[in-house]
């Protein structure tokens, strides 16, 4: 058990930085945090990417850790489950729990930083803002920063780094120079650009709030996401390049004038409620996606990498941010329990190394499922029967997304037991149009082989 106080210096205050900066400074360490951007609380936030994020039970259960959760909740939207935008008709709510307990949150990822800030910086962590991380002499235990605004560099001492800084880690490419991180990405052939469907009239939303919004396509969609200011944001997934079908690629659209007439043939519906629409898509970069695959997140006892830094993923599950929060609840927890910094980094990575490696493949196997199966006339009969054998076997048969996003058993596990529910529902629904004549007593006979009772982690 740790009880000296004891220095970390955090790498990043985005969201995982500024949670994990609340969480340790509760446990008496002193936190020192250093953001390359400036301070969003002066200077507004310069996000610059997905303006809003999907918040699920993982991300609230270390909110609530870092008495957090209630500041954040004031921002947040509830989404029920998926509104899904087929053709002319009207669109379909599908659920994604049972009922209002079984529900996701929409926050601006503005807000979210802001709240996270305030309460770091409340605890006492000190926050330096403009001060990107450039290098790293780890023998000497000294971290150099830039100021982008002017290029004045400024030299840290510290005990330990922790990097929070995002999927580009510098960081990681420092501690990469002296051990070999393993370090692989794969970027998916699909990019992203976000667009805005602004407040109706008399200001209130201008479709259904509490849904997060999909036009699936087979290959490409958009989602539409709500924020608390009466505003929705679009984001359109596409491929990168033209591909050998002919399907449109956003090297394709080279203009806004190209992209309105795609959207007035794919998306008519959604491009309706977007009146700024040629200056958003002019405005707005295409992202790219792709996930981060490491070896090692840690170098002995000085440095370690945490949320994206270490395990960056597809958006698809709705999961990193909700992931990287799970971490900084765990590492926190790994550092209560060693007093040895480099036996606390091990302990941490060995912990959630093969979560995070699960939610990374989760992630990829959903945006089959969100741009090519919600419309499925197979794919809805299998959601039917997980929520069928949900109600026959409570507690035994837990739905794919329940366990993902309502529940908090490792990422590992809920991957293990997805893929045995996955061939339950396949194999039971092979040849068949509805449940109706399902061979009801064969599919509860294998679902009492194949799984076992699940119960959560108690809070
Ligand atoms: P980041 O949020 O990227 O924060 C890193 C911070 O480090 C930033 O503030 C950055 O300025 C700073 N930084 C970078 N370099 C340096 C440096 N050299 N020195 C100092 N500071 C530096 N997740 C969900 O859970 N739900 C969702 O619905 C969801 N939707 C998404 C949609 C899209 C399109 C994308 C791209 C991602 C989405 N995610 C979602 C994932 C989520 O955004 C990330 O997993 C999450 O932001 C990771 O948090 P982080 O703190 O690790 O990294």
């Amino acid at each position: 058990m740790n009880t000296g106080t004891r220095h970390l210096t955090i790498i990043g205050a985005g969201l995982a930085g500024a949670l994990l900066g609340i969480l340790l400074r509760r446990r008496g360490w002193d936190v020192d945090l250093y953001e390359k951007r400036g301070d969003p609380r002066v200077r507004g936030y310069e996000g610059g990417r997905s303006i809003n994020l999907a918040l699920a039970e993982r991300g609230r259960h270390a909110l609530r850790a870092a008495d957090a959760d209630d500041a954040v909740m004031h921002h947040a939207i509830m989404m029920r489950g998926r509104m899904v935008h087929v053709g002319d008709t009207e669109p379909v709510l599908q659920r994604y729990g049972r009922d209002d307990d079984e529900v996701i949150w929409s926050v601006h990822r503005g807000d979210l930083n802001i709240v996270l800030l305030d309460l770091a910086e409340a605890a006492g962590a000190r926050l330096h803002f403009d001060q990107g991380l450039s290098a790293v002499n780890f023998d000497s235990r000294r971290a150099m920063f830039v100021d982008p605004r002017d290029g004045g560099e400024r030299e840290v001492r510290f005990e330990a780094l922790v990097g929070a800084d995002g999927a580009g880690s510098a960081l990681r490419s420092a501690m990469h120079r002296v051990r070999d991180l393993g370090e692989r990405s794969d970027f998916l052939d699909h990019g992203y650009k976000e667009l805005e469907i602004p407040p109706a009239a008399d200001g209130g939303f201008r479709i259904e709030p509490n849904a997060l919004h999909i036009w699936p396509r087979g290959h490409y969609m958009c989602i539409a996401l709500p924020n608390d200011e009466r505003t929705f944001t679009v984001t359109l997934f596409l491929p990168h390049h033209a591909q050998t079908d002919g399907g449109p690629a956003f090297d394709q659209i080279p203009d806004a004038s190209r992209a309105r007439r795609f959207f007035e043939r794919e998306f008519p519906s959604a491009l309706a409620l977007v009146p700024r629409f040629d200056a958003d898509w002019d405005a707005n970069p295409v992202g790219q996606l792709g996930t981060l695959y490491l070896e090692r997140w840690h170098l002995d006892g000085r440095a370690v990498l945490l949320g994206d830094a270490a395990h960056a993923m597809v958006p698809f599950h709705g999961q990193g941010m909700n992931c990287a929060f799970e971490d900084c609840v765990a590492l926190a927890r790994q550092l209560d329990a060693h007093d040895d910094l480099a036996a606390a980094f091990a302990a941490f990575e060995a912990e959630r190394k093969p979560d995070a490696a699960a939610i990374q493949r989760m992630a990829l196997d959903n945006y089959l499922e969100m741009r090519d199966r919600v419309d499925d006339a197979d794919y809805l009969l299998q959601r039917a029967l997980e929520l069928a054998l949900q109600d026959r076997h409570p507690g035994r048969f837990v739905p794919h997304y329940a366990m993902v996003t309502f529940m908090r058993i490792p990422y590992s596990l809920a991957m293990t037991r997805t893929d045995i529910q996955r061939g339950i529902l396949e194999r039971a629904t092979a040849g068949h149009a509805t449940l109706d004549t399902l061979d009801w007593s064969a599919i509860d006979a294998e679902v009492l082989d194949l799984l076992t009772p699940l119960e959560d982690v108690p809070a």
